[in-house]
């Protein structure tokens, strides 16, 4: 086990989705809405189950985001309704996913004043995976864009991805924290390279994303906490 690392920090990156504004529980109204549209033709079937299925077996394919698991839904009707969906299903579901890329944005509680808080005593970092037009689309409509000393917009959160951040922006690691709510995700990659990370938790984690750590990892109720976190690190490393 590598020591912790300690000394002030500099550099926070923040996960975009479910940390600064609402994500996954647009995902859930939708499969809520895919269940109720696909059932009549699923004798059965385990639909939860089946789209989660799908959508794994599609991230290598589609990568994370809307459109991935729109498509992720049709196949999954037509499959489990051994092709008796029509089109006027599969064009439910497509509005659906459509109405999902067109969702304004919804900071959650605290984020807006958070950020701008913390904005001229560190550089921060918005590290957020999926598709890269939606991302873009998200960051412009939050009003935060301007917060952020860089942007990243990944296809995945693992070690080497955290790795080629913090070289490219030289970073240093012992400087570096990571916020997100995916333990997946935001917390344990960055561990594993000797960095540190704060987990904040949401309402929903979706399936695919769920993990736990040891209890040993910093865990905020709110983002709101944060910059009390941030400034009393600094105070027991100094
Ligand atoms: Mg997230």
């Amino acid at each position: 086990m590598t020591a912790f690392p300690c000394g002030p920090i500099e550099v926070v990156g923040l996960d975009g989705d479910d940390t600064l504004w609402r994500n996954e529980e647009y995902f859930a109204d939708t499969q809520e809405f895919f269940r109720a549209l696909v059932a009549p033709h699923a004798d059965g079937v385990d639909l939860d189950a089946r789209l989660a299925e799908n959508e794994r077996r599609n991230l290598e394919l589609f990568g994370f985001g809307v459109k991935g698991f729109t498509l992720s839904m049709i196949e999954t009707a037509i499959e489990v309704s051994q092709g008796r969906v029509g089109a006027s299903e599969v064009q439910a579901l497509l509005d659906r996913g459509k109405a999902m890329l067109a969702q304004p944005v919804e900071l959650l509680d605290g984020v807006a004043a958070t950020v701008a808080e913390l904005a001229p005593h560190y550089r921060l970092v918005l590290i957020t995976k999926g598709d890269l037009l939606h991302q873009e689309q998200k960051l412009a409509r939050s009003g935060l864009a301007e917060l952020f000393w860089h942007i990243e917009i990944i296809s995945e959160k693992d070690e080497p991805t955290y790795e080629r951040i913090l070289e490219r922006h030289d970073i240093d690691r012992s400087r570096f924290v990571m916020v997100g709510n995916s333990v997946r995700s935001d917390i344990l990659p960055v561990l594993a390279i000797g960095a540190r990370a704060v987990h904040i938790p949401a309402a929903l984690v979706w399936t695919y994303e769920h993990a736990d750590h040891d209890g040993s990892v910093p865990t905020l109720r709110s983002i709101r906490d944060l910059p009390h976190w941030l400034a009393s690190t600094a105070a027991t490393a100094a």
